[in-house]
């Protein structure tokens, strides 16, 4: 037993991605870069959350600002091809731009990186190693959010290992299955394709025009609150 080697692989990016490599699993290759600033603010009234669609602040994607009462975090990510300028000015325009920003009291913190919006990749374990959270694509392609999903398949993962620690059984390794995980994004997937598509801030609101529909609205409530996306907890 000491023999079976088990290895979970962390991040998103190229240097990381060559643990991946190594072990033979894949790859993420759709990515989108994004930064955010984290600052302490006055205690506000009313929490608030904004997003703004702007394809040439954030082409692809958005840019945000959240204000929790104690801390505001302000960021934005983007299709790297897409972007007109290196991420911290186009945070900066964002900033100087977006009415009521709350004012900082303190230092800001930022953070950026990589985030794979490619869905769950295919091949995610082998007897060797397996793959887990940004490393295992495990990200909303639409909304980009990676936490809650790292949470969920980390949990899953190590379920896995165990029980392949305990028994030696590769076998078990199939409930750790990266294709069944990605069939469960095909909506998502086809609709950060459209999300990609969105280059004028007319289009954009286009897009929201759609998304006020019956249809749209129905579409939304789906894939933005439905659940069932990632195995279960
Ligand atoms: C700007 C930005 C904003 C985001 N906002 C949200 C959000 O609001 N909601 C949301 O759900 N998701 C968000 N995400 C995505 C989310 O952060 C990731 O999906 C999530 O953190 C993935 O967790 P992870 O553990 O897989 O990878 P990471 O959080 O990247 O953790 C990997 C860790 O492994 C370490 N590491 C890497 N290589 C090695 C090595 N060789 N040896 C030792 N340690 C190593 C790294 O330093 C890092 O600490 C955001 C991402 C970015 C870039």
């Amino acid at each position: 037993m000491e023999q079976i080697r088990a290895r979970f692989t962390v991040g998103a990016d190229g240097a990381r991605s060559t643990v991946a490599r190594r072990l033979g699993l894949d790859v993420n290759r759709r990515l989108i870069i994004g930064v955010e600033e984290v600052f302490p603010v006055s205690a506000s009234a009313v929490p608030a959350f904004h997003c703004v669609i702007d394809p040439r602040l954030a082409p692809g994607y958005l840019a945000w600002l959240v204000d929790d009462g104690r801390n505001a975090h302000v960021g934005l990510a983007g299709r790297p091809a897409g972007l007109t300028a290196p991420l911290p000015r186009l945070l900066r325009t964002f900033l100087e731009r977006f009415p009521g920003v709350p004012t900082p009291i303190g230092p800001a913190h930022r953070r950026g990186g990589p985030i794979p919006v490619g869905g769950v990749l295919r091949r995610i374990v082998n007897a060797d190693g397996l793959l887990v959270g940004d490393a295992a694509g495990a990200v909303s392609p639409l909304t980009a959010g990676g936490l809650d999903p790292c949470l969920r398949m980390a949990q899953l993962a190590a379920g896995v290992t165990y029980d392949y620690l305990r028994t030696g059984d590769a076998g078990v390794l199939r409930h750790y299955d990266g294709s069944a995980f990605r069939a469960r994004f095909r909506l998502r997937l086809l609709l950060r394709d459209v999300f990609s598509q969105l280059r004028t801030p007319a289009t954009a609101e286009a897009a929201f025009w759609l998304l006020r529909t019956p249809l749209g609205r129905a579409a939304a409530a789906r894939v933005l609150f439905g659940s069932g996306s990632f195995p279960p907890q």
